[in-house]
């Protein structure tokens, strides 16, 4: 080994792979870092992971990314949230939006009103009170301003994208900073045999790469931090029993809304994301409760144009390595662990573990230290990102299929009970350490599937129904105008120079 970690070999060039290029290469200019990327043309990457989560774009600020630039190369939309459908019972719909109903009130929860109200002689729908769903519904976007305290900017965004244009928007962006590309398939890893740390990959083509610290984002197959380290894996089926998926994108002949849409099907649940160029679809299901032949049908049966590609098979199992950070491997992306894609969370879990490596990042060496509060804080990303998945699995009236009633039955992780009771006594969302989804991300989805809270905040009682009604049509009719001067999503991408030539459609105002 050299004296410090200078050389650093990335292996895999997914999404995980270019990301975690891209962030060393920028955030470590100055320390001469040796960084190589390998990569197999012949083996390619998993082809799927289109829907993000609002951090993404701290990410790509960080690397200095122009956003219409970023966007017009990735035929990236817009997200405000997530549509769910069916999920609560059949019929049922409700958009997890990316930020806050109303705006607090002397300095207490919005929703906590808005329950005093409801109890008393029943409101408009919490959504009313929401920017980014009320927008999401009509189809309009356009950029926050930054003032938070102002109904119209206190909202969060995402992108949905193409994400093998991202990995390669990316691969340019690491190349151009002294990233080295090598092409070839990694037969196996050698160990040092004192440390047990891994010294070199060697390639088919009987080449060597040494490095000081592997970063494994080999996909699900782990080739470093499994297959060589042979770390273990924490397996989820019991709470997350998906373990299969179908995809297909398809012609996009219908509105190009800015959100996603989840809906639940008898086994499982299906994607749709409509990016400028097309629309990415896909469904998640339990093998035990539907054969491949019936997911793949019910998909391409329901695609809103013609399929673009045959549909792709993936199989997965859903649980976290057992470590994150083993001897002188780090393993980020699909090789690190997978919860299924129903809030859009393994990129921005991806980003986790390339934030976490850039701040613990080690100088001379592999402190055992490092690796431990690696592995303590992935660990609790994992588990609060289980927890809120599982939520919109439980929290179901449905009974009209065997998964269904299964989950009816199912005991769920403390943590998680925990979280259900506080807000069904109270309306009070318990607060994690650790866990990118924050309150109001918990109040769409007990809301939407109809955990109602039988009581509010006891400190709302001292404000009149009188009162409590007054302020909310103010906040109502305040978030209808705003959203009423929004553009369409389309006429913004436009105007915005995010658009990528693909003719754009706006959904209906
Ligand atoms: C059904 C499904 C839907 C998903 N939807 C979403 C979503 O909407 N949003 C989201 O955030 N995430 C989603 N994900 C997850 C997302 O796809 C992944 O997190 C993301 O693509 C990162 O994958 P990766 O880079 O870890 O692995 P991969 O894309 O599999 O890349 C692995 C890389 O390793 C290389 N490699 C492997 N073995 C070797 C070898 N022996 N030698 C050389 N190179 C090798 C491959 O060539 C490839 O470059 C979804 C996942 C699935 C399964």
């Amino acid at each position: 080994m050299t004296a410090g970690i200078t050389r650093i070999c990335i292996l895999g060039g997914g999404t995980a792979g270019w990301m975690t290029a891209a962030a060393l290469s920028r955030k470590f200019k100055n320390l001469g870092l040796d960084l190589t990327l390998i990569e197999s043309d012949q083996i390619g990457t998993v082809g799927v992971g289109e829907a993000t989560l609002p951090h993404i774009r701290f990410f790509n600020q960080a690397l200095g990314i122009d956003e219409p630039a970023f966007m017009k190369a990735t035929e990236a939309t817009f997200k405000l949230g997530i549509e769910f459908c069916d999920w609560g019972k059949l019929g049922d719909r409700y958009i997890h939006p990316f930020g806050d109903y109303g705006l607090p009130i002397d300095g207490l929860d919005f929703h906590q009103f808005w329950l005093k109200l409801r109890q008393a002689e029943g409101a408009d729908r919490l959504d009313a009170y929401s920017y980014p769903v009320l927008a999401a519904e009509r189809g309009r976007f356009k950029v926050p301003d930054g003032n938070i305290d102002q109904i119209g900017s206190n909202f969060g965004y995402a992108y949905q994208f193409d994400a093998g244009l991202y990995a390669g928007f990316l691969r340019t962006y690491s190349e151009e900073r002294g990233v080295k590309r090598q092409e070839g398939k990694v037969a196996d890893a050698e160990l040092d045999p004192n440390s047990g740390h891994i010294a070199a990959v060697r390639l088919e083509d009987g080449s060597r790469v040494e490095a000081d610290l592997f970063v494994d984002c080999s996909g699900f197959r782990g080739l470093l931090i499994e297959q060589a380290l042979e770390t273990g894996y924490d397996d989820w089926s019991e709470w997350l029993p998906c373990n299969r998926a179908v995809a297909v994108p398809c012609e996009a002949n219908g509105e190009l809304v800015p959100y996603t849409r989840a809906t639940a099907r008898k086994a499982g649940w299906q994607w749709r994301i409509p990016l400028q160029h097309r629309t990415g679809n896909g469904h998640v299901y339990w093998s035990e409760f539907i054969s491949d032949d019936e997911a793949a049908h019910q998909l391409t049966s329901t695609l809103e144009g013609p399929a673009l590609a045959e549909p792709k098979k993936l199989f997965f199992k859903t649980g976290r390595r057992r470590k994150f950070w083993n001897r002188n491997v780090v393993c980020i992306g699909l090789s690190a662990g997978f919860l299924e894609p129903l809030e859009s969370t393994s990129i921005h879990l991806i980003q986790e573990g390339i934030t976490t490596l850039v701040e613990l990042f080690p100088k001379d060496r592999i402190d055992p230290l490092d690796a431990e509060e690696y592995n303590e804080r992935m660990g609790l990303n994992f588990e609060r990102v289980r927890d809120f998945l599982l939520l919109h699995y439980v929290a179901t009236q449905r009974d009209d299929s065997a998964m269904w009633r299964h989950f009816r039955e199912l005991t769920v992780p403390d943590s998680l009970q925990e979280k259900i009771d506080a807000w069904l006594t109270r309306g009070y969302v318990l607060k994690y350490e650790f866990g990118v989804f924050l309150p109001p991300s918990w109040i769409a989805v007990m809301l939407g599937q109809n955990l109602t809270p039988a009581h509010h905040d006891p400190r709302v009682g001292r404000y009149s129904i009188e009162d409590i009604r007054d302020r909310l049509e103010r906040i109502r009719q305040e978030t209808a105008r705003a959203v009423d001067v929004t553009p369409t999503q389309a006429a913004f991408l436009q105007r915005y120079g995010a658009a990528s030539g693909t003719s754009l459609r706006a959904a209906q105002p």
